[in-house]
């Protein structure tokens, strides 16, 4: 008879899945976590020229190629004000292998993983695969994540925390105050924190900030071209941190990847190195829509921390509504996908266009009061 890890046996297929396949074929979906964007034209033609000259028929350096591993270098080191070496950094099969990479490395079996709740589904199931335990530590009321909670929730059998900002699903950022916070527990405390910054770009009020600029031993950062330039399908992204620590995820990269696709190494270097005002462009548009999504609630009688970045919405949510959308034709996802403390919240995407918002807008107002 088959048997199974008793580690694939503690997670599950991410709840988000099931909304989709419960809705129509015409509903309109605010359900993804995916950039309405094309990717840039520059990075795919960067893919097809390196395709055509040869270029990517055989595996690069398990790290990435140098060039990419300069450009991500270069552009992470300008975004944050920190020199980062090129030789700190592995190119990986998307954000979702770097924090793949990060838990693996770092944690060992028992060992306690502190997640945001809500967080970003991936954050609970890697830490069991890596052998851990998953430690939910709660929001504060405006969504944004405690460090206090966070110093408060660490044990003896602690081996990292993650934080990210922008969140997903809450759209909230990190104030310069908390992400020093962050930076100084990992110090402290001499434990990991990892940084999950694939929505680093789009932060409509302040700037983005890491904890890696107040702290290099401790810190590790995940990041992907992946949202930035609109390229999840190709999934290239990238983690950075101390060069022990990257010795270590490199060994694991190594057996599970042994390099990041060659095409996407490609793509991912041009997206880096050429014009970024695609970036910016998204960032605004992003912004536009988050003012259309947060008037929209509020006229919907639905109370919602304003977001500051990524391109979610988190409000709360009377009982039922969230079947009562769906229904009507619009997917949104329910908080408890999240972690127990989404419960009472919606998961709203606003990676759609401005028409589709104000559709689905509507009908979030009717759904609301049908429940209300
Ligand atoms: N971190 C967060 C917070 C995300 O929302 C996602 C994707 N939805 C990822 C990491 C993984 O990104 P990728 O597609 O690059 O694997």
């Amino acid at each position: 008879m088959t048997s199974f890890s008793e580690r694939v046996e503690r997670i599950s297929i991410s709840g988000i899945r099931e909304v989709f396949e419960a809705a129509g074929d015409d509903a309109i979906n605010l359900g993804l976590g995916q950039p309405d964007f094309p990717t840039p034209d520059h990075a795919r033609g960067a893919a097809i020229d390196a395709i055509e000259a040869g270029d990517t028929d055989a595996y690069t350096g398990n790290k990435g190629t140098a060039e990419l591993r300069e450009a991500i270098a270069a552009r992470q080191g300008d975004d944050l004000g920190v020199p980062i070496d090129p030789d700190d950094v592995i190119a990986t099969a998307g954000g979702s292998e770097a924090l793949h990479l990060a838990l693996e490395a770092h944690v060992d079996t028992g060992q306690e993983v502190l997640i945001p709740d809500p967080g970003f589904v991936a954050y609970d199931a890697l830490a069991k695969l890596a052998g851990g335990e998953p430690v939910p530590v709660p929001l504060r009321d405006d969504l944004t994540i405690d460090p206090a909670a966070i110093e408060e929730a660490i044990t003896e059998d602690t081996a990292a925390f993650v934080v990210n900002s922008p969140g997903n699903p809450t759209g909230t950022v990190s104030s310069e105050a908390d992400v020093r916070e962050f930076a100084r527990i990992a110090r402290e405390h001499d434990v990991l924190c990892v940084s999950d910054e694939v929505y680093a770009p789009f932060v409509f009020d302040g700037d983005h900030r890491s904890p890696l600029e107040f702290e290099r031993e401790n810190v590790v950062v995940v990041d992907a071209c992946s949202k930035r330039y609109s390229m999840t399908g190709w999934r290239l992204g990238w983690v950075t941190g101390a060069s022990d620590r990257i010795e270590r995820m490199l060994r694991v990269h190594q057996y599970v990847q042994a390099c990041a696709s060659a095409p996407a190494q490609y793509a991912a270097e041009a997206a880096l190195t050429g014009p970024q005002g695609v970036v910016d462009e998204m960032r605004d548009a992003y912004e536009r829509r988050r003012d259309l999504v947060v008037s929209g609630l509020s006229e919907a009688g639905l109370e919602c921390p304003t977001p500051q970045g990524a391109f979610y919405a988190m409000p709360r949510v009377p009982e039922g509504f969230v079947d009562e959308c769906i229904e009507r034709g619009v997917i949104v996802v329910p908080g408890e996908a999240f972690g127990e403390h989404g419960a009472g919240h919606a998961r709203i995407s606003y990676a759609a266009s401005e028409a589709e918002l104000e559709e689905a807008l509507g009908i979030i107002a009717e759904a609301a009061a049908a429940v209300s």
